[in-house]
């Protein structure tokens, strides 16, 4: 009889551990399956050392501007809880073909290259600034862009992420550029949304190789005066920063 009650009792204790083992265990499961579930945003800064990108007035190459902007994205995205990846450090040397390849090995929720523009020669006058070659407009082209590619398999949220971003830059008093639409040699892009300034740019490699939500943002136009003058300034990057925030979050919640 009490060899039977000690039975029992054991037989109890071992459910009693397994139970409460099994419990731990799924919190310890959801723990992690929080942090995996973290929104994955790969983000891009366009352009290497050896191939710079624009000239602009100032005498500075665009991937300066780019690294940049993009070194201030990280704090803030990571803050609201994103898992941000950059797919290259400034200096660093990398493809096109491996920058899509890090947004589809990590499978992010999103892809957002960052860069900053120029226009086609013929609006640009060669000039100098501070003794160093620089390139201006000889009329004003300023205001940001966002391509896309219907290339992208994942083209319609790719335009879902293109129109908060528009709408966010909006609100900042920023105008969308207008002159890729040109039927100019070097332009001529489909555009999609005139008052977001989103165009169809389908061959970019960085948009038609991923396989994931991915967008290319022109901040400025750096070969125009005034716009490198916006874009150069710490409070407007700062405001294009919490723009861009913004809409990644916005996103995020309609996945
Ligand atoms: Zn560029």
């Amino acid at each position: 009889m009490k060899r039977t009650w000690h039975a029992a009792n054991w037989f109890f204790s071992i459910n009693l551990f397994l139970l409460l083992a099994g419990s731990l265990h799924g919190i310890s499961g959801l723990a992690k399956e929080d942090v995996t579930t973290a929104p994955i945003v790969v983000i891009d800064a366009g352009h290497t050392k050896s191939h710079p990108g624009a000239l602009g007035a100032e005498g500075v190459y665009e991937v300066e501007y780019n690294d940049n902007l993009v070194a201030q994205l990280v704090k803030p995205l990571a803050e609201v809880g994103v898992k941000v990846i950059l797919t290259k450090q400034p200096g660093e040397e990398i493809s096109l073909e491996r920058r899509a390849e890090i947004a589809n090995i990590d499978r992010a929720n999103l892809f957002l290259s960052i860069h900053h523009d120029s226009a086609q020669p013929v609006y640009l006058n060669q000039t100098t600034f501070n003794n160093l070659p620089a390139y201006k407009t000889k009329q004003p082209i300023a205001g940001f862009s966002i391509f896309i590619s219907t290339k992208n398999p994942q083209f319609k949220k790719s335009e879902e992420f293109a129109e908060l971003l528009g709408a966010e830059l909006l609100k900042l008093g920023r105008k969308p550029t207008l002159h890729h639409a040109e039927k100019i040699a070097g332009e001529n892009r489909l555009l999609l949304n005139p008052t977001l300034g989103i165009y169809q740019f389908d061959d970019l490699i960085v948009l038609k190789k991923t396989s994931v939500p991915a967008v290319l943002l022109e901040v400025g136009v750096i070969v125009d005066e005034a716009d490198e003058k916006y874009v150069s300034d710490k409070d407007n990057q700062q405001h294009i920063v919490h723009a861009i925030v913004n809409a990644i979050q916005s996103f995020n919640r309609t996945e």
